[in-house]
C-alpha cells in the first residue's frame, strides 16, 4: 500500500505513526499517511527559514515567476495523477476533479506568476516642512516562514491558493492539509522537487490539529504568519495559538450562506444555478447556500423544481463521467450531517425530498452517501437555519418584500457569500451591495476571477485573499522616505 510522507527540505520524510487515507465511496483505505512529529515540524520550519538566507531569499521577482509556471506546468503534466487522487480521496466526481480542481491548482501558480511580475507599489512625492522634497516609495518584503492550514472540501485548490501568492512574494512555507485528503499535497510536493524548486521553500508535514502537525505548526515561534481556511471554531483556536508571538492571520472560514430568488428572475437559469450552489460537491464548498429565500408568488414552483433537480442527481461512481454527486468526506462527517436532518424533522421542518441514506446494494453502501436534501418550514432561529451543515442540503422559506428579503438574509452571525437573482438591474445594483458577505453573486454563482478580493466577514474569516489582496497579505510593505532636496 502506498505511504504518503512528510516533504522536508527536499525529502520524503516518514513520521512514525501511520493514519489511512479513506476513500469515502466505499470506506477503503487507498494509502496510508504518516504522521508528522513535533521534531519533524521543527526540521520543517528551520528548512524553510534557512532556504529564505539562501538561495530562495535571493531569487528575484522574475525568477520566482519561472518557478511558479515551471509549477503550474508539473501540475498539468501529471493531471490525470492529480485528478485520480482527488477522487480517490474525497468521493468527488471525476468530472468536477478534471473540471474545477485541478485545472484552478494549476490557474492558481499562473496567475499569482503574472501578478507577482506586475503589481505597482506605491510612491508619493512629498513636500517637507522645511521648503524641500522628499520621495517616498514602498518595496515589498516577504514574511518568512509562513505555515498553511487547508481543509479537505477542495484540497488541492484551496492549498495552492495560498502556496502560489506565498511564493509568489518570496516567503518559503509550511504546509499542513487535511489528514482527510493527504494524496494531492504529496504529488505537490513530488512536483515542487521535479519543478527544481529550492530545497525548504515548500515543505509538507502531514497529521491532524490538535496535539499534532497543525498546531505544531500555528504555534511554532518561528513561523512569520498562518494562514488557514477551514471551520470558524478551528480558527478560534488557530488565532490563539498565533496570539502569544503575533503572527498576522488570513482565515477563510466557514458560511451559512443565503440566496434571494426573485419572481423576476430567469427561473430555468436561477434553478440550474440554485441547484449548484445548494449541492455541488455534496454541498461541501463553504460558499455553497444553505438558506435559500424565495418571493413568495414562485415560492411553489421554486420548492418543486429545486426538488426535481435534487432527484435527478447522478450517485453513479466517482470514476464514472455520468457521476454528479459523490459521498460526504467521512463518516464522521456523515454521522454530522445525518444529525441535522434528524434535527430539522424535530424542529419542525417538512422535508421536500431526500432526509436520509440513498440505497446502493453495492460497496458504496459501505461509503458515506447522504441524500440531497430540501426542508422547509422552519423557523428563522432554527439551529437549521443558523449553523452551518455542511453538506446537501438546504432551508427554503418564503418571502414578501425586498426589504424583508435582505433583513432575512442577513439575518447570520457568519458573512462569507450571498446571490441574489433578478431581472431588474436596479433591484440588483440596490440589494447586492446590503448583502452582509465578502462576495455576492447576481445571477450566477462560484464564478470566480482570481484577482478579486476572496474572504468573509464575522465568523467567516479574517482579511481577503485574491489578487492584490494576497500580495498585501503575503508580505510586509517597507516605506522607504528619502530627501531629494
Ligand atoms: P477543520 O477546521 O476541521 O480543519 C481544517 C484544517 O485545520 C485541517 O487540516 C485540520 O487538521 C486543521 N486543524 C484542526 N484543528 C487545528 C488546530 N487546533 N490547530 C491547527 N490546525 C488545526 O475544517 P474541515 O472540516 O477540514 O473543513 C470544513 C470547513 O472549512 C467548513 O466549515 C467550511 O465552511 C470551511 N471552508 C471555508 C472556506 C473559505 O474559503 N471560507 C473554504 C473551504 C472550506
Amino acid at each position: 500500500m502506498k505511504l504518503l510522507h512528510s516533504y522536508i527540505d527536499g525529502r520524503f520524510v516518514p513520521g512514525k505513526r501511520e493514519f489511512a487515507d479513506v476513500n469515502p465511496a466505499d470506506g477503503s483505505v487507498v494509502a496510508r499517511a504518516t504522521e508528522a512529529s513535533s521534531e519533524m515540524v521543527d526540521a520543517a520550519v528551520t528548512a524553510a527559514r534557512r532556504a529564505l538566507r539562501d538561495d530562495w531569499g535571493r531569487y528575484g521577482v522574475r525568477e520566482r515567476a519561472a518557478s511558479l509556471y515551471k509549477v503550474a506546468e508539473g501540475i498539468e503534466r501529471r493531471f490525470a495523477e492529480f485528478v485520480a487522487a482527488e477522487v480517490a480521496d474525497t468521493g468527488k466526481p471525476i468530472s468536477l476533479a478534471s473540471r474545477l480542481d485541478v485545472p484552478r491548482a494549476a490557474a492558481n501558480f499562473r496567475v499569482f506568476a503574472d501578478l507577482i511580475k506586475t503589481a505597482g507599489l506605491e510612491a508619493f512625492e512629498t513636500e517637507t516642512p522645511d521648503g524641500r522634497r522628499a520621495l517616498n516609495y514602498t518595496v515589498r518584503r516577504p514574511l518568512g516562514v509562513v505555515g498553511i492550514v487547508t481543509p479537505w472540501n477542495l484540497p488541492l485548490l484551496l492549498l495552492t491558493w495560498k502556496v502560489a501568492p506565498a511564493l509568489a512574494c518570496g516567503n518559503a512555507v509550511v504546509v499542513k492539509p487535511s489528514e482527510e485528503t493527504p494524496a494531492t499535497a504529496t504529488l505537490l510536493a513530488e512536483v515542487m522537487q521535479e519543478a527544481g524548486i529550492p530545497n525548504g521553500v515548500f515543505n509538507l508535514v502531514h497529521g491532524f490539529g490538535p496535539g499534532s502537525a497543525g498546531e505544531f505548526l500555528v504555534s511554532h515561534p518561528e513561523v512569520n504568519a498562518v494562514t488557514f481556511t477551514g471551520e470558524s471554531q478551528t480558527g478560534a483556536s488557530i488565532m490563539k495559538a498565533c496570539a502569544s508571538t503575533v503572527k498576522p492571520v488570513s482565515f477563510e472560514l466557514g458560511g451559512k450562506n443565503a440566496a434571494i430568488v426573485f419572481a423576476d428572475c430567469d427561473f430555468d437559469a436561477t434553478l440550474a444555478g440554485m441547484s449548484d450552489a445548494v449541492f455541488l460537491n455534496t454541498g461541501q464548498v463553504c460558499l455553497c447556500a444553505e438558506r435559500v429565500y424565495v418571493e413568495r408568488t414562485i415560492f411553489d414552483r421554486f420548492v418543486e423544481g429545486l426538488r426535481t433537480k435534487a432527484e435527478a442527481q447522478n450517485f453513479a461512481w466517482p470514476m464514472d463521467e455520468t457521476a454528479t454527486m459523490g459521498p460526504l468526506i467521512s463518516a464522521k462527517h456523515r454521522e454530522k450531517v445525518l444529525a441535522y436532518y434528524r434535527l430539522a424533522r424535530e424542529e419542525g421542518a417538512e422535508v421536500v425530498t431526500g432526509g436520509d441514506v440513498p440505497k446502493f446494494g453495492d460497496a458504496r453502501d459501505q461509503g458515506f452517501y447522504v441524500q440531497p436534501t430540501i426542508f422547509t418550514g422552519l423557523a428563522e432561529t432554527a439551529r437549521c437555519v443558523k449553523e452551518e451543515i455542511f453538506g446537501p442540503a438546504c432551508h427554503i422559506a418564503a418571502f414578501d418584500s425586498e426589504e424583508g428579503a435582505v433583513a432575512l438574509a442577513n439575518d447570520t452571525r457568519y458573512g462569507l457569500a450571498a446571490s441574489v437573482w433578478t431581472n431588474d438591474l436596479k433591484r440588483a445594483h440596490r440589494v447586492a451591495p446590503q448583502m452582509n458577505a465578502g462576495i455576492t453573486w447576481v445571477n450566477c454563482w462560484f464564478l470566480r476571477d482570481l484577482r478579486t478580493p476572496f474572504g468573509g466577514a464575522g465568523l467567516s474569516g479574517i482579511g481577503r485573499e485574491g489578487g492584490v489582496h494576497s500580495l498585501n497579505f503575503y508580505s510586509e510593505l517597507n516605506n522607504i522616505c528619502i530627501r531629494t532636496e
